[in-house]
């Protein structure tokens, strides 16, 4: 349930109000926006009248959301939540540029990926020190020294960091190094996982599941923000469909859907969502096109001898075209890069 306070509805009004929801048996999460605090009740009582709720003093108006989740509805927060990670804004009029190497693979790499990402204006380096590879057998990921690399090489140039999150067991130790934690694909339904997430005070950013709808994505947004993490960004990066030309297909029409449908951030990672690195520059256009706060590219000094994922890493040269091309889009309607 929701419930919008009047603009001006005093402190007290609002305390009410909540407690009231309380002894009703809801949860309560309180988002303030610039001219209304929004209450959303979170609970499984449905047998409630919205307009028994509407005569309560600063209560503008109170619904029903149909929608199975609730914090992460646009309803929730109709002005869109931004994202503060140090000077940089997520989900604001800038699209926001996120990119390195697959995996973090030695100093020299990590250094040069960090170079090329600040030189060509990027924000935030990625780059996974623990890798979900479909292999047993293929490279892992470095472990804590890779993420220690990684924050060297990002502090040097101020750039923020990005890095995977396998289990919950990790939490403490990406907490430490990395200022985003990245959820990946095949950890989207990893409850437990979300759960404890919910409780970290650092952004999530979630990426969606290789067969996972719209739907069930914002469902795992849910899980993180009922835990009191409201800083959750999404990532489309691409589906499994019966087409074998791209690794995954990526979806376009995701960015639209889920601006509607919720007020977090968007972000597309075209790399994944194509699998191939001459794909990737012609989707990071249209994601931009289409809507997304920002992107998650991987790039490599050297990609034809990267460890994980070299097949869809852009060259440094191509890296810096594509951040021209994307800033060209974002003036064309109205944003920033
Ligand atoms: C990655 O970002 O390198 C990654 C493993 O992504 P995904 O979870 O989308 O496959
Ligand atoms: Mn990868």
């Amino acid at each position: 349930m929701l419930v919008v306070m009047q603009e001006g509805a005093s402190e007290a009004q609002t305390e009410n109000v909540i407690n009231l929801l309380v002894e009703m048996g809801f949860t309560v999460h309180r988002s303030t926006g610039v001219r209304h605090t929004v209450l959303g009740g979170v609970g499984p009582i449905d047998d409630f009248d919205p307009a028994a709720l509407e005569v309560i003093e600063g209560v503008k108006e109170c619904h029903r959301i149909v929608s199975p989740y609730k914090l992460a509805s646009r309803h929730f927060k109709p002005g869109g939540t931004v994202i503060k990670v140090g000077n940089v804004e997520i989900g604001g009029r800038q699209i926001v540029l996120m990119a390195g190497p697959c995996s973090v693979e030695n100093e020299d790499q990590i250094e040069r990926a960090a170079e090329i990402v600040a030189s060509a204006g990027g924000q935030v380096i990625r780059g996974g020190a623990f890798k979900p590879r479909s292999s047993p057998y293929s490279f892992q990921g470095l472990g804590e020294h890779g993420l220690q690399l990684m924050r060297k090489a990002a502090d040097r140039r101020g750039l923020a960091v990005i890095s995977e999150v396998m289990d919950q067991t990790q939490i403490p130790l990406l907490s430490q190094y990395s200022d985003i934690l990245q959820v990946g694909a095949r950890n989207m339904q990893n409850f437990n996982l979300l759960r404890e997430l919910g409780k970290v005070r650092k952004p999530i950013l979630l990426k969606r599941g290789i067969a996972a709808t719209i739907e069930e994505l914002l469902l795992s947004a849910e899980y993180i923000m009922s835990g009191g993490n409201y800083e959750v960004m999404l990532c489309e990066r691409g589906i499994r469909t019966f087409e074998t030309s791209t690794r995954n297909t990526m979806d376009i029409a995701a960015m639209p859907v889920l601006k509607r449908l919720t007020h977090l951030p968007v972000i597309a990672d075209p790399s994944h969502g194509t699998g191939k690195r001459e794909y990737v520059l012609p989707m990071a256009r249209a994601a931009v096109a289409a809507g997304a706060d920002g992107l998650l590219v991987e790039v490599h000094h050297d990609p034809d001898h990267a460890l994980s994922d070299g097949a869809q890493t852009l060259r440094p040269d191509q890296f810096t075209d594509m951040m021209q091309q994307v800033r060209a889009i974002a003036s064309a309607i109205g944003r920033a890069s």
